[in-house]
């Protein structure tokens, strides 16, 4: 009773004495406290926050412009967190309701830019990580974006067409003052695809009369969207992947690949990968993965997408149709040999656990195309011994591509998609050449380490200019 009272007294006063100024700036301990008294009830981001705060302390040791501004203390705190109703009829005629959020992170780089997340997991915390970890992946693109992340609880699974739309249409009456292609722009994420994104469009034109076609990225093509932007994520992640590789004398080429998730970033991952040569073997959905021995190839991956996408089924469905092909229910991947993995599904999606299996499996790289797939423990195994590319270097290619949306929009002019390959190859080389530049490790490179140090001064130097 006494130590958790001395405890709580402690951590009191390490809140108190950041926001009095009494407080050493490079003191990473001290930091962690008051970040956690500040942001109880947030798990996600508080993890989040350690992971970064782990490298940024070490470098701003050497740094005291960055300290004596405290520009990661203030890099930590979200400009605003946007809390709304969203009330919506269901097919019964029966009243529901739902908790929209928009976490406007940081704009010193330019407007607030992030996803929307339909899930019924989501809450403030998975939010505010996810607009944190926005922050940085959008700094390592090197265009003009701020950071943001919103969404709601709201499952879209087993919905009607008319539900879905009449809950968008709520969602957006709720958000749309508060977004505009200066000042906030939204796209997809888990559970808001195309046909979401189209919904919420369509009603932010309603609402304002313009068609203000940078307010939203991951728009149909015919509306303003951007060739290649539902598959940048996924194909994003392999490049970043292929580029680790050859730095490293290796070649993705006959590689065995785990891949987690079926959806947008999975099956583009896996499309990727086949297309060059890897052998993608696994899929999965919450209800369980897929394993194929013979490698799943562009028109398995096809069949596999017309299923998720159009048909809306289950990743369990495909198994049954397919002779060779296993489905473990209730089961991740990570216990299948093979030299690379690719968590694409959703956060702490990879343990501790599944870390030392791939590990004693021989498997030689992590590449992360979802947002913070591993654990802490699973990064910390990871990070040691093979090459770890973590999410917000290995999966900026989607937010790249929607810069390069935004950029279209506002010419008023589309490139085509070889134009548009080339510059997400582009971005991604540079993504890891700032990691090389700030994660040398003696002749190692901790791509975490570089990717968390390189967002982290872009940002920084920003906020800086403009002064406190
Ligand atoms: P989708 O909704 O298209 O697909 C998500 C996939 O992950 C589905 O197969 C889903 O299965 C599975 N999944 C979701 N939650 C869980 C869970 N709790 N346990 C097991 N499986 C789960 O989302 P995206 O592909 O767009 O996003 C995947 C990840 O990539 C997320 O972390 C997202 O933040 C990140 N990301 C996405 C970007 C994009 O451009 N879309 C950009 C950068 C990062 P089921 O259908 O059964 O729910």
């Amino acid at each position: 009773m006494k130590v958790k009272k001395k405890t709580a007294t402690r951590r009191k006063a390490a809140s108190r004495a950041h926001q009095d100024g009494n407080y050493d700036p490079t003191d990473r301990r001290a930091f962690l406290k008051g970040v956690a008294r500040r942001n109880q009830g947030q798990p996600e981001f508080l993890q989040a926050v350690e992971e970064v705060a782990y490298d940024v302390f070490d470098y701003i040791g050497e740094q005291p412009k960055f300290s004596a501004k405290l520009v990661f203390e203030r890099m930590t705190e979200p400009d605003r967190v946007l809390i709304f109703s969203v009330a919506w009829e269901d097919d019964e005629g029966n009243t529901r309701i739902n908790r929209g959020y928009r976490v406007q992170f940081n704009n010193a780089l330019g407007p607030y830019k992030g996803g929307l997340r339909f899930h019924p997991s989501v809450n403030l915390s998975i939010i505010k990580f996810l607009a944190f970890e926005q922050t940085l992946k959008n700094a390592l693109t090197t265009l003009p974006l701020g950071s943001a992340k919103g969404g709601s609880d709201f499952n879209p699974h087993g919905k009607s067409d008319g539900e879905v739309l009449r809950f968008c249409k709520s969602f957006m009456l709720g958000l749309h003052r508060y977004i505009g292609p200066n000042l906030d722009v939204p796209a997809g994420d888990i559970g808001v695809g195309s046909r979401e994104v189209g919904y919420l469009f369509g009603q932010y034109k309603r609402l304002t009369g313009e068609h203000a076609g940078g307010t939203i990225t991951g728009k149909g093509i015919e509306y303003g969207g951007s060739l290649i932007r539902a598959e940048a994520t996924g194909f994003g992640t392999v490049y970043f992947a292929v580029r680790m590789l050859e730095h490293h004398n290796l070649d993705i080429r006959g590689k065995t690949c785990l891949v987690s998730g079926a959806g947008n970033v999975a099956l583009h991952c896996a499309l990727k990968l086949a297309q060059l040569g890897a052998r993608p073997v696994t899929l999965s959905d919450s209800s369980g993965f897929i394993h194929d021995p013979d490698g799943l190839d562009e028109e398995k991956i096809a069949a596999i997408k017309e299923l998720k996408e159009v048909r809306r089924g289950r990743i369990s469905e495909y198994a049954r149709s397919r002779r060779r092909v296993s489905f473990h229910a209730g089961a991740r991947p990570w216990g299948v040999k093979a030299d690379l993995a690719f968590p694409c599904a959703t956060q702490n999606e990879l343990e501790g656990k599944d870390a030392r299996t791939l590990l004693a499996n021989g498997c030689i790289g992590v590449v992360e195309g979802a947002n913070m797939p591993c654990t802490a423990e699973a990064q910390t195994l990871l990070r040691k011994k093979v090459l770890f590319g973590p999410a917000k270097a290995a999966n900026a290619g989607g937010v790249a591509v929607s810069g390069l949306e935004m950029t279209q929009n506002s010419m008023h002019y589309h490139w085509n998609e070889q134009e548009l390959d080339a510059k997400l190859q582009d971005i991604m080389t540079s993504i890891h050449g700032q990691c090389l530049e700030y994660g040398r490790r003696g002749r190692k490179t901790d791509y975490v380490r570089g990717a968390n140090i390189a967002g982290f001064v872009r940002v920084g130097r920003a906020m800086i200019a403009y002064g406190v």
